[in-house]
């Protein structure tokens, strides 16, 4: 079975509360994910290995120096400046063409796309730690020639940008994969399979040829991110025609998800590249609380086969996917189809 990698630091990072409909709720996004996610890795036999910190150059090549230095520091100098326990904006830019702001309070709403992504003490240790594991795990596929390897990343990251958070995302996991795998691979691409839009990883990449980036995801006309995901947003310069939206209507299940998902093979089979990162999500799943979409544990097996059969190194990271009587199953599912698809 395939290598797994995860570290008890992610545990660490607990955003509390975020603002939903002008009320405070509780953020999904919780420890016990990580645990589900686990106990679904023991039920294969997969022993997670602890990743080596790989430090901040494979970071530094997807975020920004202001950003890496922000997430690090603002908790700390927030408190000084008199700020609660947990960093929250409360004004945002409305761009980013002035000078790089000076105080805590400007800085959190520079870098904190929205109230999903609050800044506690420990939630800078928790996303390198996630970040190690993607490098951990596309470094074993690089280097060591290994077909498939699994991140079970938490905090996830496919909504952060390279400069901003978002979406209960910090450091952008798959991205960061992505750039190690293309430390020797000539071509990559990176299929999201998560429930929403890779907003993150497809703004990153937007002006690239070197990163095919394809997502499949709720209809952002109806849900969460909103401003992104739409099927004409192709890519820019030279990374026109490299980026592809595959929007699916609320509600939508196995038959439509599995028809959007051949139309994305086909565009990564005619883009031939090197390697895969796939971006894990399971938030699809018909049990999952956000209720976007419907996809069955079944549904899982025959997404995973199907990408499996691709047939290209592949780095798989775990993105969304929240508590539910189905989440460890679907994990499970997800990894047994992959691996049985491949051997
Ligand atoms: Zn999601």
């Amino acid at each position: 079975m395939m290598h797994a990698y995860f570290s008890p630091d992610q545990m660490l990072h607990h955003g509390q509360t975020f603002m939903v409909g002008g009320e405070r709720k509780p953020i999904p996004e919780v420890p016990e994910r990580a645990e589900i996610l686990n106990s679904a890795l023991a039920k294969l036999a997969i022993t997670p290995q602890n990743p080596a910190d790989f430090g901040l150059e494979p970071i530094a090549q997807v975020h920004s120096p202001e950003y890496l230095r922000f997430l690090e520091n603002i908790h700390r100098d927030w408190r000084a400046a008199g700020g609660a326990e947990i960093v929250v904006p409360h004004i945002h830019p409305f761009d980013r063409t002035g000078p790089y702001p000076q105080t805590p309070a400007a800085q959190a709403g520079f870098h904190l796309g929205d109230t999903s992504c609050p800044v506690s003490a420990t939630t800078w240790q928790s996303a390198r730690s996630s970040a190690n594991c993607a490098v951990a795990a596309a470094r074993h596929v690089r280097d060591d020639d290994a077909s498939c390897a699994y991140a079970l990343c938490r905090p996830p990251g496919h909504h952060a940008s390279r400069e901003i958070a978002g979406g209960f995302c910090y450091l952008n996991n798959s991205a960061i994969a992505a750039r190690q795998l293309r430390e020797r691979f000539g071509r990559i691409a990176i299929l999201d399979i998560d429930l929403h839009h890779g907003n993150g990883t497809q703004h990153i990449f937007y002006d690239c040829d070197d990163v095919l980036t394809l997502s499949i995801h709720a209809d952002p006309a109806q849900f969460y991110p909103f401003y992104w995901g739409h099927a004409h947003e192709r890519g820019t310069g030279q990374g026109l025609g490299y980026n592809h939206n595959f929007p699916l209507p609320l509600g939508s299940g196995d038959d439509v998800f599995l028809a959007a998902l051949d139309r994305a093979n086909g565009i990564i089979n005619h883009y031939a590249p090197d390697a895969l990162v796939l971006a894990c999500g399971l938030d699809a799943s018909c049990d999952d609380p956000f209720g976007g979409l419907t996809v069955s544990t079944d549904g899982f097996g025959k997404i995973a086969r199907k990408i499996s059969l691709i047939g290209l190194p592949t780095v798989i990271v775990q993105e969304g996917g929240y508590v539910s009587p189905t989440l460890a199953n679907n994990l499970v599912q997800f990894l047994e189809s992959f691996a049985e698809a491949r051997s």
